[in-house]
């Protein structure tokens, strides 16, 4: 990597759905073992309400499970259902011995909370990281799922071959569900972390400190090139609608020709998540079923 200003090149694109398509690969021949074996691994899906963003998630998750032979069973419940009737679907998932992995669709209705939630959907099953013990053992190092999507950044950031060893990296987002926890397993792999947000001073004189720099914030094309040292990946985790196109949080065409590695929006890492929360429950069930 290069300190030269100014400098441009030709990025790798990295291909968040080729790498989808090879991990559904590797996961159905996985899944074909377990079902050999009297183990059919199942996703639970929690839904409160039926907005057309949820349904779309949902719909590409019962693909996914679906393309690997998963068995996926989605949980519809009323947007105005409470937290008691909410913790009670989750508790019956959570004590199934057939369901291995439990999601439940964020964000919540307005009124329920994903923490309080969080803390009943089962540790053994948390396939999205959602319970905050699941948290603290992330934070602490000790075996858990991660949440998909923070797991599907790390895949990527694989994929560009970036060494994180004492590397410069830098997080846009402070979200539970993306920002934290990519900083977590960041950290965990001796990378040095800055973890950037909305009151962070001078967003992109710390963003151009970055080798690596990934952005989970929900803003449409908030990071342009004067946010990007030359040289560096760039990892876009936003979804965005402008103007009825699905567009990240990274301006691509400005960004790319300064990156070493770009993922694009649509392409990068939205496909592989969905992947990654299959993984994470064919993993679920073989640690429940004793089946290695
Ligand atoms: P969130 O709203 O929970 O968190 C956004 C974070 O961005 C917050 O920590 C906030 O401090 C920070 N932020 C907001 N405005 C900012 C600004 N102007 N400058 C710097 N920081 C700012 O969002 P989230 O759930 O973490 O999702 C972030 C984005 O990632 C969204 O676009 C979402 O759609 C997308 N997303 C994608 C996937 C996927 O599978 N690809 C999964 C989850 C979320």
């Amino acid at each position: 990597m290069s300190d030269a200003p100014n400098q441009t090149m030709s990025p790798t694109i990295i291909d968040g759905r080729a790498m989808a398509a090879a991990g559904r690969a590797v996961l159905k021949s996985e899944v074909a073992g377990l079902r050999e074996r009297g183990a059919t691994p199942h996703l639970a899906v929690v839904v409160l309400g039926d907005d057309l963003s949820a349904r779309a998630y949902i719909r590409g998750i019962e693909r996914t499970a679906a393309a690997v032979d998963v068995r996926c069973t989605v949980h519809r419940l009323e947007s105005s259902t409470t937290i008691v009737e909410l913790t009670a679907v989750l508790d019956m998932l959570g004590a199934a011995e057939d369901v291995h992995g439990i999601i439940v669709q964020a964000p919540l209705p307005a009124g329920l909370d994903l923490a309080t939630a969080g803390m009943h959907v089962a540790v053994a099953k948390d396939v999205d990281g959602v319970n905050p013990t699941s948290a603290g053992r992330l934070l602490l190092g000790l075996p858990s799922y991660p949440p998909a999507t923070a797991t599907a950044v790390m895949e990527a950031v694989r994929a560009a071959g970036v060494n994180l060893r004492g590397a410069r990296t830098v997080v846009i987002g402070r979200s539970a569900i993306v920002g934290k926890p990519v900083a977590l397993l960041l950290l965990r792999e001796d990378a040095t972390v800055t973890l950037c947000h909305s009151r962070t001073a001078d967003l992109p004189g710390r963003a151009r400190e970055a080798d690596l720099l990934v952005v989970a914030v929900g803003r449409a094309r908030l990071v342009g090139a004067d946010y990007v040292k030359p040289g560096a990946v760039v990892i876009d985790v936003g979804i965005n609608d402008l103007d009825g196109q699905m567009v990240g949080d990274v301006d691509f065409d400005a960004v790319a020709p300064l990156a070493a590695a770009i993922t694009p929006v649509p392409g990068g890492i939205g496909p592989l998540t969905n992947v990654m929360l299959l993984r994470n429950t064919v993993a679920a069930c073989r640690a429940l079923t004793g089946l290695e």
